[in-house]
């Protein structure tokens, strides 16, 4: 389990077992290591054409730390229980780490001889920078894993929004940034036994974190957006609202399911969540200063600058005595959506989940992703899930309690990373 310091994680013995699974004949596996037990496991199937498009299917095998009180069976039990595997990692993201082996095992026993080569990268560290892991691989076995198209978390979970066709499964072709940000609140340091007309920096702080919570940036509606509205084929009255700045907003408000609401306003608009604070010594010292986290997760074309301006819109005439500083500056990112690795994706997933449409949507958060988006890459977070566990529970398993995933799913997973392989490097 990844806690964010260099001595968690511990993946090697994930890349140690998935290569004891995958070895073989027809798959040529490297394991990587990056020390501190970090580390990733590659197999490659050569194509015969260098000019054809290659493919990498990437997984992370590090997960998030998991407090068992909340759960119902052991988070790290990997429980067969009625269909459903329990445990941590099951849907964020062993489920299609595991299935991808699962589908280049297949392949490499068929004898698959692509045009195009196929890459399956096991990874590290993806829960906190890629540091030891996909960042990592690029940055010093580039060779072992660059691939024109990226297939990695998670798309094709069907969204409660009603639909005039069949169903329509959204695939992740970009990622908002995120310009983490301390901000830091200055006051006048006295004795708290006489705190009339005082300069205290807590008082001031908790009216900045009550600004910051109530700020409404403007909306934004781009191109991955209209085309997710597009191609959903939403009622009439839905589509023209969504279609619509003023209409977004009132829809998020008031929608009465919160994981859709919430995840239409964070794809439209650049958010700001104040979550952590810090400051005061003493019970009887005015405190001089108190630091706020905010996590901001910015749109396509908001860098620090525009990010400034908000929070100076938002902050008002606090602004001045509010210094900010930047903690992270991650830019958003985005793949096109009319490529050929699209059109694999749309064929192999109809051929799945007859009449489905697939539909362009921004990630709220970070994956490996970025870095090979960033490199050039066209990457996409794909999967495909059945019917059996609901948007809302699935929305709340990541990092959450009770996660788990459905064997069905699991199987619509392994089916669609082959397909999709056969259809583009055949
Ligand atoms: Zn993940």
């Amino acid at each position: 389990m990844n806690d964010g310091t260099p001595d968690s994680g511990g993946e090697l013995r994930s890349a140690d077992l998935l290569r004891d699974y995958l070895e073989g004949p027809g798959l040529d596996l490297e394991r990587y290591d990056a020390g501190n037990g970090r580390g990733n496991l590659v197999a490659r199937i050569e194509g015969s054409d260098p000019s054809a498009p290659s493919l990498l299917l990437m997984g992370h095998t590090d997960v998030v730390p998991a407090n068992p009180e909340g759960w119902r069976h052991d988070p790290f039990g990997g429980e067969l229980v009625d269909g459903e595997i329990w445990g941590r990692g099951a849907v964020d993201m062993l489920n299609l780490t595991a299935s991808m082996a699962v589908a280049v095992k297949h392949l490499a026993a068929a004898s698959f001889a692509p045009r195009g080569t196929l890459i399956y990268l096991a990874c590290a560290d993806e829960e906190a920078l890629g540091a030891f892991g996909a960042d990592w691989m690029l940055r010093n076995h580039r060779d072992a894993v660059w691939a024109d198209c990226v297939l990695t978390e998670s798309g094709g979970f069907a969204m409660p929004l009603p639909s005039s066709s069949g169903p329509k499964l959204p695939v992740i072709v970009g990622e908002k940034g995120a310009y983490w940000s301390t901000l830091r609140v200055h006051g006048t340091p006295g004795h708290a036994s006489m705190p009339l007309r005082t300069d205290n920096a807590l008082v001031k702080a908790a009216e900045v974190v009550r600004r910051v919570a109530e700020y409404r940036p403007a909306t934004t509606l781009d191109g991955v957006w209209r085309a997710f509205i597009e191609r959903y084929d939403l009622p009439p009255e839905l589509a023209a609202r969504l279609g619509d700045a003023d209409g977004v907003r009132a829809f998020c408000e008031s929608y009465e399911d919160l994981g859709v609401a919430r995840e239409l306003h964070a794809v439209t608009h650049t958010t700001f969540a104040p979550t952590m604070a810090r400051g005061g010594v003493k019970t009887n010292v005015i405190p001089d200063v108190v630091e706020l986290q905010v996590d901001i997760r910015t749109l396509p074309g908001v860098r620090g600058p525009e990010v400034g301006a908000m929070l100076d819109e938002a902050l008002g005439d606090l602004a001045p005595s509010v210094e900010v500083v930047a903690d992270s500056d991650d830019p958003a990112n985005a793949s096109p959506f009319d490529t050929p690795l699209w059109d694999s994706l749309q064929r192999a997933s109809r051929a799945l989940v007859p009449n489905a449409t697939l539909v362009p949507l921004t990630s709220t958060g970070a994956t490996d992703a970025r870095f090979f988006r960033a490199l050039g890459a066209t990457a996409y977070g794909a999967g495909l899930f059945s019917e059996r566990i609901s948007y809302a529970e699935y929305g709340a398993m990541f990092h959450g309690n009770d996660e788990r995933v459905d064997l069905e799913s699991l199987r619509l997973s392994s089916e669609l990373w082959r397909a999709v392989a056969t259809d583009l490097l055949a």
